[in-house]
């Protein structure tokens, strides 16, 4: 974990929206013109050949309908996501459940291209008894985890599409007092299978005060109910002072108060994105006015980082989880003395899962050596060059 969280560091540090200029003015801005997202900057956190293919992330937006999701994902990407979409009725949400919307855009950005895909969750918390309404969100996370699986132990594995969701947006209503009930049953049901990110919904609708108090309360309630939200990573503690402040301020900033919209609005002579109201304007991309740069700097900034997290700990979580199980029911089978062709498939995937296991293992083994090896031959050569140079030294000395 400590190496990822080490890039994820330096992508923050190389991303432009840390650039030398910003951190001395030691505030959030708007990193640069209009219309650009600042994605731009990631291939500073990944490799060349995730740049050549694109950049693969995916976002989950949850939250009671009307809280402002779709505009706010619109407003962070600057892209229609749901051209076509239908809003249902009172009547139609009664007995509603919940439904899963994925979309996926292409953006590209100075020539690098970013496959995002938005999962919304249409219906959440609409229904009269939404108790288990976030079930089907969670059958969706797993289900993505399994294509995974699968596909890793397949043979196709270099070219696997990675659906998995990295993080969650999960939109809090301003107008309680903290958090709902169903708000604690879904951050306790989902904290360990996605990375949550609280976010405050419609923030102008209250006063600075208000947004204070609500975020503490809300952080007391997360604290209280033990659920874990996204940490981002910590600084070293040899980071420069400025730099340090930019993390303190992202980190103090949860849950993220925003405010989004599709407007574009004439300010000082300056268009902004914005919200205007009879006593005046909203600007979403204001510092002052709400959290929702620093939202789009954590989600930008750390998108590797939400994606090793996903890859080291949740997925992992599943993946053990299912060779456990996997493994528990062939034992069973075999202890039951069943031969039928079910006991058979059932020690069989467990077998074949173990053996995927190993393989992978082995694999990784393979890959440490060889590193090593490259390693060694690199000192060896430097050995060499040292030698050859301190013969030549001889040389010219005897001379
Ligand atoms: P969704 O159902 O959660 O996707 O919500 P929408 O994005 O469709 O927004 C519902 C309504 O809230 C629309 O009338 C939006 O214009 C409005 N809205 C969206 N974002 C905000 C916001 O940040 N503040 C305020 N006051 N209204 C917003």
């Amino acid at each position: 974990m400590a190496d990822h969280r080490q890039s994820a560091r330096e992508a923050i540090r190389t991303s432009g929206f840390f650039s030398d200029d910003r951190i001395a003015s030691s505030k959030f801005v708007n990193p640069e013109q209009p219309g650009y997202v600042g994605f731009a900057n990631l291939p500073n956190q990944v490799h060349r050949k995730s740049v050549k293919k694109g950049f693969e992330f995916t976002l989950m937006v949850v939250g009671e309908s009307g809280l402002g999701k779709s505009t706010l994902i619109n407003s962070l990407f600057l892209t229609d996501l749901y051209p076509e979409r239908e809003i249902p009725g009172a009547a139609e949400k009664i007995e509603q459940t919940v439904k899963i919307d994925a979309s996926t855009v292409e953006i590209e950005e100075r020539g690098v291209k970013l496959r995002l895909t938005v999962v919304d969750t249409p219906g959440y918390g609409d229904a009269i008894n939404s108790k288990d309404c976030f079930k089907p969100i969670l059958s969706y996370i797993d289900d993505q985890f399994e294509r995974y699986f699968h596909d890793e132990s397949g043979l196709n594995r270099r070219n696997i599409v990675d659906n998995r969701v990295h993080c969650c947006f999960y939109f809090i209503s301003p107008y309680g007092h903290g958090l709902k009930p169903l708000d604690v049953e879904f951050m306790k049901a989902l904290h360990h299978k996605v990375n949550i990110v609280p976010v405050i919904a419609k923030a102008d609708t209250l006063t600075p005060k208000e947004v204070r108090a609500l975020k503490a309360r809300i952080l007391e309630e997360i604290a209280q109910h033990g659920i874990k939200i996204y940490q981002m990573p910590d600084c070293d503690s040899d980071e420069d002072e400025d730099f340090k402040e930019q993390c303190r301020l992202l980190k103090a900033a949860v849950p993220f108060a925003v405010v989004g919209s599709n407007q574009m609005i004439e300010v000082k002579g300056k268009k902004v994105r914005g919200r205007l109201y009879p006593w005046g304007v909203v600007e979403v991309e204001n510092p002052e006015h709400c959290d929702f740069i620093k939202l789009r700097t954590m989600l930008i900034t750390h998108m590797q980082d939400l994606q090793e997290v996903t890859q080291d700990v949740h997925y992992e979580n599943y993946r053990s989880e299912k060779l456990a199980i996997n493994k528990r029911r062939a034992g069973a089978a075999v202890a039951l003395g069943h031969s039928g062709p079910a006991a058979v498939s059932a020690a069989k995937e467990g077998q074949g899962e173990e053996k995927d296991k190993i393989l992978l293992e082995k694999e990784q083994e393979l890959q440490r050596m060889q590193e090593m090896l490259a390693r060694l031959q690199q000192q060896m050569q430097q050995q060499q060059t040292t030698q050859v140079a301190g013969a030549n030294n001889v040389q010219s000395h005897h001379v």
